[in-house]
């Protein structure tokens, strides 16, 4: 499947003012003194293109700082008039677009408790008939690729082409290092069936804690996505919100020089023949791999048919076992991680057994 999305290209509204393509700001706008301090300090970095500041926040307790509302869009403005920097703000409803719009936010964006619900993104679209602004649309907070790809269909039909999607992470019920689990999986489906969708990730919300976001920021640009949202605060320790995944801008700065970016493509040469070949070795040996799946698959029907005519178990967990202890050591010597080996030859098997319960429900063929 291919989604039919109008995108218009990334560079023709977020023009880069340095690679990588870096989006800053606080979690939230807190004071005016705190927003402008942390806009002037990006910009002296000269390595952001965008000012990001919550002014909106959904939290998931009443009670919280719920953002600074209207008044935090006028700081949001005065700090994109002295740094020059474009801005974004969150939008969860129709009254937040309009105030955005009146504000000149320069680009907007849905967070992933709003593009979970189909009603709020509708709401949003139809707020935006008729404007031409760009929209980032975070993946909805539990992996559902359809919510994602729902939300940026709603939006692109109500005419907005300048359309990118943010990857911040999902949430699992599984205890993990991150705060929201990457699944980088999700990610690479929505560019496989969007090719022409930019998609941005958010390293802040997948790690939750500072530490991370180096880490996760180099396997993003690896999967060549391509840009970043990353949250700044002048004094991460007294913010108040998302204290613990915030940096201060001199390490976002920092961050960035490790950061290595890498083209999906070269000029040289040289490199390109060599990977053409290497490439060429590889659909070989792809090609091998199906070939031999197919033969193993045509026995395992002989065998299923076997079994039926004689009236033996599918599954016998002994070969099973068999199987899987021989497989695993001969894949281990080859240097194959244990782990993979033991998918691939679980899926290899539940294909066989779904297979052979095809055929055993079939009549038989053969008198014993
Ligand atoms: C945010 O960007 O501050 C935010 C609330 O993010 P998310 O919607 O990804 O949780
Ligand atoms: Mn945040």
């Amino acid at each position: 499947m291919k989604l039919d999305l109008n995108i218009a290209p990334l560079s023709s509204w977020m023009p880069a003012s340095s690679e990588p393509l870096i989006i800053s700001g606080p979690c939230s706008a807190e004071t005016e003194e705190q927003l402008l301090s942390t806009a002037h300090l990006l910009k002296a970095t000269g390595k952001i293109s965008v000012l990001r500041a919550g002014i909106w926040k959904p939290r998931t307790r009443p009670g919280e700082f719920e953002g600074i509302g209207a008044e935090g869009l006028v700081w949001l403005n005065r700090a994109k008039q002295e740094t020059g920097l474009p801005t974004a703000v969150e939008v969860a409803t129709a009254k937040h677009v309009e105030m955005a719009l009146k504000a000149g936010v320069d680009i907007l964006w849905i967070g992933a408790r709003s593009t979970v619900n189909p009603f709020t993104v509708q709401e949003i679209a139809d707020a935006l008939q008729g404007v031409d602004i760009p929209v980032m649309v975070k993946n909805p907070i539990n992996p559902d690729l359809s919510l994602w790809i729902g939300a940026l269909e709603r939006i692109n039909r109500a005419g907005i082409t300048k359309l990118a999607a943010i990857h911040r992470g999902f949430s699992s019920y599984e205890k993990s290092a991150f705060r929201n689990e990457p699944m980088w999986d999700l990610a690479i489906a929505l560019k496989t069936i969007a090719p022409n969708l930019p998609i941005l990730n958010d390293p802040s919300h997948i790690c939750g804690t500072r530490d991370l976001i180096g880490f996760i920021s180099q396997k993003a640009l690896d999967l060549d996505m391509q840009g970043l949202m990353i949250e700044a605060h002048i004094d991460p320790s007294v913010a108040w919100t998302d204290a613990k995944q915030q940096l201060t801008p001199a390490a976002l700065s920092e961050l960035i020089d490790t950061l290595t970016l890498r083209t999906p493509d070269s000029e040289n040469s040289e490199f390109t023949n060599k990977l053409t070949e290497m490439r060429g070795s590889i659909d070989r040996i792809d090609d091998q791999i199906f070939q031999k799946l197919g033969e193993r698959m045509s026995i395992v029907e002989k065998i299923g048919t076997y079994k039926r005519d004689n009236d033996v178990t599918i599954l016998q967990v002994n070969r099973w076992d068999e199987i899987l202890q021989k497989r695993t050591a001969i894949g281990e010597a080859l240097k194959l991680d244990k782990d993979f080996i033991e998918k691939v030859l679980e899926l290899i098997h539940s294909e066989s057994i779904r297979k052979q319960t095809a055929i055993m429900n079939e009549e038989k063929t053969a008198v014993k």
